[in-house]
C-alpha cells in the first residue's frame, strides 16, 4: 500500500506549481481490488474513494461505510439511466455525466430528492469512438444544457487516450473548464497524476499506484 507515497508526490507537484497544499484531492480508485487492500487504505485514514460500477460499489460500500464513517464515494464509470436511483443513493459525486439522455434523467431524479451529488461532465478530448464523454466541440453546449435543467455542474473529467501525451489533454480540459467558469478538474491517474496536478487538477483518480495492480478490469 503506497497511499503515503502518492499523497507526498501530489504535495510535491502542488508545491512545484505554486498551488496550495490540499488543492488537489486524491480519489483512491478501489474497483476490483481485494477487500483487505481497501480496508488497509481506510485504516490508514483515507476516506475518498472511486468506483466504476454501481453494482460493484453497492455490494461493497454500505458495509464499509458503517465501519468507517466519513467515506466520500465517487462514480467514475459510465452510468446507465436505469441505475440512476441506486447511484444517487450511493455516490457523493458522479464524474461521468456524458450525454443528454443521462443529464435529462438525472435532472428529473434529482428534483424529486432535493439533493444532488457533485457532478462532473466527462469530456472525450481524444474523440475516441469507444470512449464515453462529450466531444470537446460539444462541451460548452452540453454544460449549458445541464445548467438550463438546474443540474449543478461542478467541473470536468477526462480520461486521455493511452497512446498520447496526457498533458495536451489536461491542458485542453482546463481551457474548457475555464471558459465555462468551472472550478473542478478531475484528471490524472496512476501514470500521470503528477503532470495533472501541475496542470491544475483539483481531483486525481489513482488506483494501481495505491492498491497494486488490479487482477482484472
Ligand atoms: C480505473 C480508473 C482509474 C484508476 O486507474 P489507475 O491507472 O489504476 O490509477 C481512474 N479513472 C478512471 C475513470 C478509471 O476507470
Amino acid at each position: 500500500m503506497s497511499l503515503a507515497e502518492v499523497q507526498s508526490r501530489i504535495d510535491a507537484a502542488l508545491a512545484e506549481a505554486s498551488r496550495p497544499k490540499g488543492a488537489a484531492r486524491l480519489v483512491a480508485v478501489s474497483k476490483v481490488q481485494p477487500l483487505e487492500r481497501v480496508e488497509a487504505v481506510l485504516e490508514a485514514g483515507h476516506r475518498l474513494f472511486g468506483e466504476n460500477r454501481v453494482q460493484e460499489a453497492a455490494g461493497k460500500w454500505p458495509a464499509l461505510r458503517e465501519r468507517f464513517p466519513g467515506v466520500e464515494l465517487h462514480l467514475l464509470g459510465p452510468l446507465q439511466t436505469n441505475k440512476i436511483k441506486p447511484a444517487l443513493e450511493l455516490f457523493d459525486a458522479i464524474q461521468s455525466v456524458d450525454r443528454p439522455a443521462l443529464a435529462e434523467k438525472l435532472a428529473a431524479a434529482v428534483q424529486g430528492r432535493g439533493a444532488c451529488p457533485q457532478l462532473f461532465v466527462q469530456v472525450n478530448t481524444g474523440e475516441e469512438p469507444q470512449k464515453a464523454g462529450v466531444a470537446p466541440g460539444e462541451a460548452d453546449a452540453f454544460i449549458a444544457k445541464c445548467r438550463a435543467m438546474d443540474l449543478p455542474v461542478a467541473g470536468l473529467m477526462v480520461i486521455p487516450p493511452v497512446d498520447e501525451e496526457p498533458a495536451l489533454h489536461f491542458a485542453l480540459l482546463a481551457k474548457i473548464a475555464e471558459r465555462n467558469g468551472l472550478a473542478e478538474l478531475s484528471m490524472g491517474m496512476s501514470a500521470d497524476y503528477e503532470t495533472a496536478v501541475r496542470l491544475g487538477a483539483t481531483v486525481v483518480r489513482v488506483g494501481s499506484a495505491i492498491f497494486g495492480e488490479r487482477a482484472y478490469g
